[in-house]
């Protein structure tokens, strides 16, 4: 399908979408999973979909997986293709975009190129040593080879200066838009969905 078409039928679909943001292991996976559960929507990881084209081997795998492992932000092109496809393909018309926008440049490309202003955007707050407890724990667990190579210390700091410097501003130029829904992401996934839950209440349960 050429680009411009789409873009249109997204558009034609009135495709309703939100960002869920916040920093690394702020709790965004977890989420999605319940309110997918519970409203409806389809969860696209940003991140997950880019792990997916490092696996399938796309010429591009190489640079994706050099850039998430210094945890750098893929080119917007890239991660937006990605997405766009995901959304067709699937076919539902209410999507969580779960890690994107990661900065000013990659907000601007996925309205450009899809015309889709998000209903909302989700954010979850977390303080960065609470964070970096649960990304070091995951890894523990999830040992290799399940354990992203992103999630060690050095690459863990990288990915926390990324999002106070890119990811930040983000939230900034939505707060500016009265667009941001904030939850405090500090306490257990349980206390964290009762939060989330009130906010998608207007979206109906599953189904209806
Ligand atoms: N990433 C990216 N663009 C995106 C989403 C992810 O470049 O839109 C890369 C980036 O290098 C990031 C890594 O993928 O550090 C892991 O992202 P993910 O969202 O999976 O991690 P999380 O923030 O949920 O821990
Ligand atoms: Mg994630």
């Amino acid at each position: 399908m050429a680009k411009e078409e789409a873009a249109g039928s997204l558009r034609e679909k009135n495709v309703k979408v939100v960002f869920v943001l916040g920093g690394p292991g702020s709790g965004k996976g977890t989420q999605c999973a319940n309110i997918v559960r519970d409203f409806g929507f389809t969860h696209l990881s940003a991140g997950d979909l880019l792990r997916a084209e490092i696996k399938s081997g796309s010429e591009n795998g190489t640079m994706i997986q050099n850039m998430i492992k210094e945890g750098k932000i893929v080119p917007s092109e890239v991660t937006i293709r990605l997405l766009e496809k995901a959304m067709i393909e699937n076919g539902n018309d209410k999507f969580l975009i779960d890690g994107f926008p990661r900065n000013e440049e990659n907000r601007a490309a996925f309205e450009e190129v899809t015309k889709i202003e998000p209903e909302f955007v989700l954010f979850f707050d977390c303080p960065e040593e609470e964070m970096e407890k649960r990304l070091l724990n995951r890894n523990q667990v999830l040992s290799s080879p399940h354990g992203r190579d992103d999630d060690n210390i050095e690459t863990i700091r990288k990915r926390f200066k990324v999002f106070l410097e890119s990811s930040l501003p983000v939230i900034e130029h939505y707060y500016s838009k009265a667009k941001v829904r904030k939850v405090d992401a500090a306490r257990s996934a349980d206390e964290v969905f009762e939060s989330v839950k009130g906010i998608f209440s207007s979206f109906g349960p599953k189904d209806s």
